[in-house]
């Protein structure tokens, strides 16, 4: 992004009321010549200069064109920003397929402890023992909730970890000179799946679902063969719904030399009551991010580890934490035989692992069971109280999130799915996700979570329901939609979703 050249003394007095407004400046119209918000007076590196410290082919000929303002200035235009948000600390965020939840503070207190937050990447593993011990033990439940051999926590979100899930295949096969070339995804599928077979270097193969909203085991049958590397599955998959074929699908693809990849980016359906490698996985990625407190978003920084079956563990990501042959309570690092390299730097976002390893230790065994049987109640409760209001592409009990339709209410009053994720904005709730999987005309993918209470969920059904009674009254009165041009009380009103896809505006200039 390029940015023009403030306009001297275009500074603006900063207040803006926090809703109804969606015209916060932009930094640069606060900017006024010379003032500083932070200046760093020394390089850090005592008796340099920065001209000393950096070569002078990295030195700017002339100084950066930005906004010249207080820290004041700074903080009040940030912290307005802010306000406008909407967030998990905030009120309910039922994003399906993303788990958006409320995330215990404790944990972000671990992740900003001096004594971990402090310690440099670099420190000897002998000097920073307490970090490895959080690694390992962190792994340790990571496998013993999976019910795999051993994982890498190295991923830096869940889409690295399916990559390097890809990879660990691709190795494994490649040692046996066994050269593979596809790989078979249903059509259910989140869309980072097949992004990451192509990465991967294999071919998408696409396995249709059957009536009830699982993978069709005959047009599986069909696609396997011994050009097959592996299948990539999530289960409860897409549409919420729990693949009942899991045993046999996992003995089929097994039988022609296959491998079987879990998304695990949405554990919480799950924790304490069924385990991917129980049902016969070989590789499984978690999104820390979204079943272990920390939010995603944002780009925020997340943690996808990956687990695996022990024929797969010589392969993982190094080098790795463990514990030391001769005592259990000594760390140490340890470089896999046949290892595929590794995937971030030093452990991997390790804030974002101690928040996990905060978050499991503060459940325990028995909390996380109870996380998957209320984030399983609270989405099949939800669901009933939708009935009749909207309409169920695949009429099943779901897991953790619930996928409805709004297919006939755009057939008798022409309000979409975007329309009704639009104005549940004005009742206070985080809009569903929409128009995913693919699978299902106008979907509305709603995941309530385990977090909320049945004030909220209730409070949030009693929404979506007032959102279609609302259109089909204002159709029968023939008055205008209030969905199709909702919001109107946000701090940004409805906005033209292709816009700024097809008219890319990428500079700023404050004289506009
Ligand atoms: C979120 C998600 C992913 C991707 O995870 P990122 O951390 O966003 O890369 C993959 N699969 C499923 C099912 C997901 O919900």
């Amino acid at each position: 992004m390029t940015q023009q050249a403030p306009r001297p003394g275009a500074g603006r007095a900063a207040s803006a009321p926090l809703v109804g407004n969606a015209s916060e400046p932009t930094l640069f119209e606060f900017s006024s010549p010379g003032r500083r918000a932070y200046s760093l007076r020394t390089t850090g590196v005592p008796g340099l200069s920065a001209k000393e410290l950096i070569p002078a082919e990295y030195l700017r000929d002339d100084a950066l064109e930005l906004a010249e303002v207080s820290e004041r200035d700074l903080v009040g235009h940030f912290t307005r920003l802010a306000h406008r948000q909407y967030c998990v600390d905030l009120g309910a965020y039922p994003l399906g397929s993303c788990t958006m939840k409320y995330n215990p503070k404790i944990c972000d207190e671990a992740a900003s402890l001096r004594s971990f937050a402090g310690v440099h990447p670099s420190t000897p593993v002998r000097a920073a023992q307490g970090w490895m011990q959080i690694l390992v033990e962190l792994e340790e439940m990571l496998c013993s909730i999976t019910g795999m051999a051993a994982a890498t926590l190295q991923p830096a979100a869940g889409a690295a970890g399916e990559l390097t899930g890809l990879l660990l295949m691709r190795a494994f096969h490649e040692a046996r000179g066994d050269h593979r070339s596809k790989v078979i995804i249903p059509d259910s599928a989140h869309g980072t799946n097949p992004a990451s077979v192509t990465l991967g270097g294999y071919e998408v193969v696409t396995v249709g679902s059957d009536g009830r909203g699982f993978v069709n085991v005959a047009q599986l049958k069909d696609a396997l063969g011994p050009d097959i590397a592996g299948i990539m599955l999530t289960n409860p998959n897409t549409l919420g719904l729990f693949e009942e074929d899991i045993v046999e699908i996992a003995r089929l693809v097994h039988e022609v030399g296959g491998l079987l990849y879990y998304d695990g980016a949405n554990l919480n359906p799950i924790l304490g009551v069924v385990r991917p490698g129980d049902m016969g996985f070989d590789i499984v990625h978690m999104n820390l991010h979204k079943t272990f407190a920390t939010p995603h978003g944002g780009g925020g920084p997340g943690a996808g580890p990956v687990a695996v079956s022990q024929r797969l563990v010589g392969y993982l990501p190094g080098p790795r934490p463990v514990r030391s042959a001769a005592a259990s309570d000594e760390f140490i690092l340890e470089q896999p035989a046949h290892s595929i390299g590794r995937v971030h730097t030093y452990y991997g976002n390790s804030l974002v692992l101690l928040r996990a390893w905060t978050y499991i230790r503060l459940n325990g065994a028995e909390g996380l069971r109870r996380v998957a049987d209320v984030a399983v109640l609270n989405a099949n409760w939800l669901r009933e109280k939708l009935r009749g209001f909207y309409d169920f592409p695949y009429d099943h009990p779901v897991m953790h999130e619930c996928v409805i339709s709004v297919s006939s209410l755009k057939k008798t009053t022409g309000v979409r799915a975007l329309d009704v994720a639009k104005r549940l904005l004005e009742f206070g709730f985080h809009a569903p996700t929409v128009y995913f999987p693919l699978i299902v005309d106008e979907a509305l993918m709603i995941e309530p979570t385990e977090t909320e209470s049945p004030e909220t969920i209730a409070a949030l059904a009693a929404a979506l329901v007032e959102i279609a009674q609302e259109a089909a009254r204002e159709r029968e009165e023939g008055t205008a939609l209030t969905a199709a041009h909702a919001p109107r009380s946000t701090p940004v009103q409805r906005v033209d979703e292709a816009r700024a896809a097809r008219q890319l505006v990428s500079t700023f200039d404050a004289r506009r």
